[in-house]
């Protein structure tokens, strides 16, 4: 995991979306809280969850 990666996750926090249809998780495909018309990365709480604990951007 890159420097990169922590300031993408930062700044660029999708908006949730209020009802379908919801983006797909990039990595499991499963819908997401986020608009499908967001674009950008997308994850489902549980990836979301995931890369959080795998990344560990403290700073
Ligand atoms: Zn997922």
């Amino acid at each position: 995991m890159s420097e990169d990666y922590c300031l993408i996750r930062e700044t660029a926090k999708p908006p949730k979306a209020d009802a379908p249809p919801y983006a797909e998780c990039v990595l499991c495909r499963e819908p997401t809280e986020y608009p499908e018309s967001y674009k950008g990365i997308t994850l489902c709480p549980v990836c979301e969850w995931q890369e959080a604990q795998r990344t560990a951007c403290s700073g």
